[in-house]
């Protein structure tokens, strides 16, 4: 079986490269009546004398004789017994002990018989297990097995005949196992006790082969002519007749060479038509061809598993890119696709786009208008605002006089307090853009500009130089979004459209109002002077900032239009015509309200009088009102400034601010430093494909070999 040799080593080379299992060749073991000739069969396919042979039951426990291809300059090394040989052989009992004898090896195979199966024709299914190791055989693993037998003899049990027939079955009905089939010609056979027990595991025949030997014992005046061309028994892959040593040729050591010469010779003589198709070489030849279909059927999948891999070499190493030969227009060529790259993101342009999370410009619109709205639309517009801090503000504003209106500053200030409130979500919305900016830098490197990994020092100077250029522009956006609040503070702008329109809202009602408070003055004038003159100082004026109240109506416009317009009193101008009332109807609680409010500097919880009640409503509608308008502004601005002072100045100036900062002569060389495992991976993955190519090539060739 040499011929599987080169063609089991060069698929070797291949299994090697590619890592996958080596092909496991299909056992072969032989079956047949004691005595048969399955021993001489084996060992005849071996070429080597190493079997018990013999009439009687011989082969009394399974033997696997494992074949193991070895270089002809490992047979030495191996050799620690110190002999010089290139076939040795090794038992799996005596351990490391090194067989170099033949003849030795058959003694112990006789000799470990005897130990488990006792001296006395018993039989065990222990196997012994021999590895032959010789640069002359292909991996191939050959079963030896007892015959089958009917009466037990010596020490065999009665049900000998089922003993060995489980025995066999157990080797023989794993499907990767070709059966040699052995019938003596002797014997009738249409009886073959061996066929019969093969087609039990093999009914299709798919895997069995029948050997007839003993072809030089047949009667005289017979011939196995019939069963060798399968007239007697039809054997899908064949018949082979061979003609193995007898006894006396075992006794006066005839060597197989010389047995494989006679036996040419009387098949020649015997059955000259069908010489070529007989012998022990022919069966050689025949269990190498049902080898090689083997390994051919296993031939596609390898096929594909290296196309696969070729496949991903060519890809990792074009990854690699091609040495640098001219420096300084890889340099730009580099850091221009990495400024086209991170600006692509931006826009959403990119060649590669994540699938896995919101990326690049699709981020910072998420910021703007999810997370940045969102926060600001929580803001409530009273929030941090107690009815207490109204009521305060508003006493506050109104200094030692006691108040009849709601002072205007109080409202400013209130209002004021409440837009703050907005520049702290503002500044963090800049600094979540520019986190986003920040990561855009990696997502380039890592899935857009891979040929950077081969330098990463030019990586690094890169992430460095666009981190500054963003880090630089971050105190001015900052700064925008800090001003943009500040401008809304500066000035409060109260004939705002949208906050005058509510404003106009109101005037018609406090006209209304004022006429009614017109018509009951006569009856209330008297009350208020009686009352005293400081508090009715106010109440006079009163009547002359309201009638000029027009002017003021446009600042201190009233809160929510249609609110107010539903209810009048919710409003400065109905505060002032209550203010009137309210002394007119009791002068002496206004007086006593003030005192109170004296005496309790420190405001603490406790329930409003009416009046006060409506000051905070008041001044609470305008807030709101007012703070909607600015947080509207600020939702709209921020952005703006936002995508002005950072993201678009980053963009437009990333490219200039690499080129200026890394396109140096100077830099050139440090730069563009390929990292140290790169210039050796890329050789790998070179010779790997390389490799792989020619694996590729030597399974082609052995697919249109001959063999075949
Ligand atoms: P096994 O029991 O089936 O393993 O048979 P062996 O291989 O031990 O052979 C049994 C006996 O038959 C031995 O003495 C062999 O020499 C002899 N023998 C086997 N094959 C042939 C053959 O083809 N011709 C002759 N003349 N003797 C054979
Ligand atoms: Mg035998």
């Amino acid at each position: 079986m040499e011929a599987l040799i080169p063609v089991i080593n060069k698929l070797q080379d291949v299994f090697n490269t590619v890592g996958a299992d080596i092909i496991h060749l299909p056992q072969i073991a032989v079956v047949g009546t004691q005595s048969s000739g399955k021993s001489s069969v084996l060992e005849s396919l071996v070429g080597r004398d190493l079997l018990p042979r013999g009439t009687g039951i011989v082969t009394r426990r399974p033997l696997i004789l494992q074949l193991v291809n070895v270089d002809p300059g490992d047979a030495r090394k191996n050799d620690d017994s110190g002999r010089e040989g290139d076939e040795w052989g090794k038992f799996l009992h005596t351990k490391n002990q090194i067989f170099t004898d033949f003849e030795e090896i058959r003694q112990e195979i006789e000799n470990e018989t005897a130990r488990i199966s006792g001296n006395n024709k018993g039989i065990s299914d222990d196997p012994i297990h021999l590895k032959i190791f010789s640069p002359h055989v292909v991996n191939l693993t050959l079963v030896d097995l007892p015959g089958i037998t009917k009466v037990p003899v010596g020490d065999q049990p009665n049900d000998i005949e089922v003993q060995i027939k489980d025995l066999i079955l157990k080797h023989i009905s794993n499907p990767n196992c070709i059966i040699l089939a052995v019938t003596a010609a002797n014997t009738d056979m249409a009886t073959s006790e061996a066929l019969k027990v093969a087609r039990e595991v093999d009914p299709d025949g798919r895997r069995t082969l029948a050997v007839v030997t003993k072809l030089d014992l047949m009667d005289a005046g017979t011939d196995a002519m019939d069963v060798l061309m399968g007239r007697v028994i039809p054997v899908k892959l064949g018949l082979i007749g061979v003609v193995n040593r007898s006894q006396l040729d075992i006794n006066n050591k005839k060597s197989v060479a010389d047995a494989i010469r006679d036996e040419h010779a009387f098949l020649q003589k015997k059955y000259p038509s069908l010489a070529n198709r007989n012998g022990t070489k022919y069966l050689a030849r025949t269990l190498n061809r049902l080898l090689m279909h083997h390994i051919r059927d296993c031939l596609p999948e390898l096929k594909t598993r290296i196309n696969v891999l070729a496949a991903q070499y060519q890809s990792l190493l074009s990854s690699y890119g091609e040495p640098v030969e001219d420096q300084s227009a890889t340099l730009l060529q580099l850091i221009t696709k990495f400024a086209t790259e991170y600006c692509n993101t931006i826009e959403g342009t990119a060649k590669y786009i994540e699938t896995a999370e919101l990326c690049g410009g699709a981020r910072i619109c998420y910021i703007f208008h999810e997370t940045f709205g969102r926060t600001l639309e929580s803001v409530d517009p009273l929030g941090g605002l107690s009815t207490i801090d109204i009521l305060t503000a508003i006493r506050n504003a109104t200094g030692p006089r006691p108040s009849l209106f709601v002072p205007e500053i109080s409202f400013e200030l209130l209002v004021k307090k409440q837009v703050k409130r907005l520049e702290e979500p503002s500044l963090r919305c800049v600094e979540l853009v520019h986190e986003e900016m920040q990561r855009i830098i990696q997502h380039c490197s890592n899935y857009s500009t891979q040929e950077l990994q081969r330098f990463p020092k030019l990586h690094e100077a890169i992430v460095e130089v666009v981190t500054c250029l963003l880090r630089k522009r971050l105190p001015i956006t900052n700064e925008m979004v800090h001003n943009l609040v500040a401008i809304e503070l500066a000035y409060i702008n109260t004939k705002h459209p949208d906050f005058a329109d509510a404003c106009g809202v109101m005037n018609n009602n406090i006209e209304e109002q004022r006429r009614n408070r017109m018509r009951e003055l006569p009856a209330a004038v008297p009350r208020d002077k009686s009352v005293g003159k400081g508090p009715a100082g106010p109440t006079v004026v009163s009547g002359e900032p309201s009638a000029s109240g027009a002017d003021m109506d446009g600042a201190k416009a009233p809160a929510t239009g249609p609110q107010g317009e539903q209810d009048g009193t919710g409003n400065w101008r109905g505060m002032l015509k209550k203010g009137e009332e309210a002394p007119g109807s009791g002068p002496g609680s206004p007086l006593k309200g003030v005192v109170n409010l004296l005496d309790v500097p420190v405001p603490v919880a406790r329930k409003l009088s009416s009046r006060e009640q409506r000051d905070c409503e008041v001044i609470e509608r305008l807030i709101k009102s007012y703070f909607l308008i600015v947080r509207k502004n600020i939702q709209d601005s921020v952005p703006k400034a936002v995508m002005h002072f950072l993201v678009n100045h980053v963009k437009d100036s990333l490219q200039s601010e690499l080129v200026g900062q890394l396109y140096k002569s100077g830099l050139l060389n440090d730069l563009l430093t390929e990292s140290e495992d790169m210039a050796q991976r890329r050789k790998e993955a070179a010779d790997m494909l390389q490799a792989l190519q020619k694996a590729s090539q030597v399974i082609a060739e052995i697919r249109e070999t001959h063999m075949w």
